[in-house]
């Protein structure tokens, strides 16, 4: 269901839960037009949330991805349509959404299906750290931030204020996590970064989860130690055995956590980095 949030001066923000996976997209309301921040994984989600752009009675003025996943981008294609609304992501997110793509495809498509789009749309206009585009008089402000969750990551902050920013996966509000791509150190970096940068009072709007009252950032930190000593916990003699306990430590963790199947995606990539693998030995 999407959810109202009334926001800084002048703007709306509009938040699309999707259906398919829990992952949010976002719809800043200017005065006059609407922007998109992600727009979701399927086709239907994707519809959907172009659905609510158009329900809000003014044109789509552009797309802007958080970070190179495609939950996140995947779904442009269905927002954008035949609308000549431009794509935009930090140079680094786009260069890895296209280099990526084709691995995602095989891994999605046995997952969603027809849902996952056969023709996805990539970013078609970049910028860079601390460069700022403007619609209706309302400032979107690239901070850049490089490998974290996904291996490129940003945030987009909205204002002269920048009392609202869209932090797409640099936190998840107590979902499981994705750590496959193996940058959990710069991730961890990027948490310290935004900690220091973000205002204080700043609104911020992130991928996956309800909105909470506090920060989730500790919350993460803790989620990546935890499963990073996990992994190094197990005995991984028995790769199979080892997946096995790392999950159920991680799941009496976060107890009923959403998003299960990202943790397990990061369990044997997490491995092999550490080196724990018995065939990368
Ligand atoms: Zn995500």
């Amino acid at each position: 269901m999407p959810e109202k949030r009334a926001g800084a001066r002048g703007v709306r923000v509009h938040r699309y839960a999707a259906s398919a996976m829990p992952v949010n997209a976002y719809l800043v309301e200017t005065r006059r037009g609407v922007v998109a921040v992600d727009s979701t994984l399927t086709v239907s989600d994707a519809r959907r949330l172009r659905q609510r752009a158009d329900d809000l009675g003014k044109p789509l003025r552009a797309v802007l991805i958080t970070h190179a996943h495609p939950d996140h981008y995947g779904g442009s294609v269905e927002v954008v349509g035949d609308d000549d609304v431009p794509i935009i992501a930090a140079d680094g997110v786009a260069a890895v959404i296209r280099r990526d793509d084709e691995i995602k495809e095989g891994i999605i498509r046995p997952m969603f299906g027809d849902e996952w789009p056969r023709e996805r749309r990539f970013p078609n206009q970049t910028m860079r750290d601390g460069e700022a585009i403007s619609f209706d008089d309302v400032s979107f402000t690239l901070m850049d931030l490089g490998p974290g969750e996904s291996p490129h990551d940003s945030v987009w902050l909205v204002g002269d204020e920048r009392l609202v920013a869209f932090a797409g996966d640099a936190a998840y509000q107590r979902m499981h996590c994705y750590l496959a791509d193996g940058h959990w150190e710069s991730w961890l970096a990027n948490i310290d970064r935004l900690r220091g940068q973000l205002a204080p009072e700043a609104e911020l709007h992130f991928g996956h989860g309800d909105p909470a009252p506090s920060w989730p950032f500790d919350w993460q930190e803790v989620y990546i130690t935890t499963f990073i000593e996990a992994i190094q916990a197990a005995d991984w003699s028995d790769p199979a055995a080892a997946k096995d306990d790392v999950v159920r430590r991680m799941t009496a963790y976060l107890r009923g956590g959403e998003l299960q199947f990202l943790m397990e995606l990061s369990v044997e990539p997490v491995a092999a980095k550490l080196g724990l693998l018995p065939n990368a030995r």
